[in-house]
């Protein structure tokens, strides 16, 4: 069983996976799966099915999928800030949005410059309250995920909402289709993925590492190259407890420690686009993969935990 859901390239990867547990296939109908969230308070991920501009529930618990919501703005990626109310990113909406305690929808952000945010595609919230989001074009590239549109800003940037005044600053400005982010554990450096060779065949398919500036606001370093993806592009992706990335990919998530090596590989049928760490103890890995939703339990838990009782 190990041989077909695992390739191991590093031994470390023996000692973050399970040899005798299965890779569950938890539901399929999707056309494109993405945003995976999970709520600890209700034990359910919610993900997206883009596409079909709706949002899905998978209930741990019972094991049922139910319908969130639909007509919501064909949203992309989605994660808890620290008062664990929900934020996502809208492809139709062309914004980040945020549901309030009280279920109300409120907006964070839809223009930049006074121009139109192309197609927010993914968000993480630091611990001070900062929002950052990537926003490439594939929201408006077609009708597909959202509305035809032209670019307004002309280019595609990573963004930070300050928490304060709830202002919106570019942080960077060079990458093709910045993709998926996360913070490492101590919120020293920012990982971005750039899924520039969807437009180009000699477009980018790796993630950078940026540093923070001093005061956690900007980015300080150029953002090197931290891994470059041998199987389609990296997505969305998640960090362990010990400082390991869990990345989507073509065939599957690839695991990096922390040095950049791979050391290995979940092997999915499906292109992988998005994972979240879930369970009450976040040992569970949730793999949003085209049109299915899968889960493993692994031998490690997730980091960053994203309510406040949790924060540092
Ligand atoms: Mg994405």
């Amino acid at each position: 069983m190990l041989a077909e859901c695992f390739e191991i390239n590093d031994l470390r990867f023996h000692s973050l996976i399970f040899e005798n547990v299965f890779i569950e296939k938890l539901w399929t109908g999707a056309r494109w799966t993405e945003g995976p969230c999970y709520v600890p308070a209700g034990r359910y991920v919610l993900f997206s099915d883009i596409p079909n501009d709706r949002v899905l529930r998978f209930d741990e618990v019972s094991g049922a999928i139910t319908l969130f919501a639909d007509r919501c703005g064909f949203q992309n990626g989605r994660t808890l800030d620290r008062q664990g109310r929900i934020v996502s990113c809208e492809h139709g909406g062309r914004r980040v949005s945020r549901i309030e305690h009280d279920g109300s929808t409120s907006e964070l952000c839809a223009t930049f410059d006074g121009k139109k945010l192309n197609s927010p595609n993914d968000v993480v919230v630091k611990s001070d309250g900062s929002i950052w989001f990537t926003d490439p074009t594939y929201g408006i590239d077609s009708d597909y995920e959202g509305h035809a549109a032209k670019s307004e800003i002309g280019a595609s940037y990573v963004y930070r909402i300050d928490p304060q005044n709830g202002k919106t600053a570019a942080v960077a400005m060079d990458f093709a289709k910045p993709n998926g982010l996360a913070f490492n554990g101590d919120e020293s450096s920012l990982y971005i993925s750039d899924t520039g060779l969807s437009h180009d065949p000699d477009g980018p398919h790796h993630i950078r590492v940026f540093d923070l500036s001093a005061d956690g606001k900007s980015l300080q370093s150029k953002g090197e190259v931290f891994a470059t993806c041998n199987a389609g592009v990296f997505d969305g992706f998640r960090f362990d407890r010990d400082g390991n990335i869990w990345a989507s990919a073509g065939d599957g998530v690839h695991c990096y420690a922390p040095d950049g090596c791979l050391l290995g590989k979940i092997l999915i049928p499906e292109a992988v686009s998005n994972v979240e760490f879930g369970g009450p103890k976040r040992n569970r890995l949730y793999i949003c993969a085209t049109q299915s939703l899968y889960s493993v339990y692994l031998r490690t838990n997730g980091a960053n935990p994203t309510v406040s009782s949790d924060a540092h």
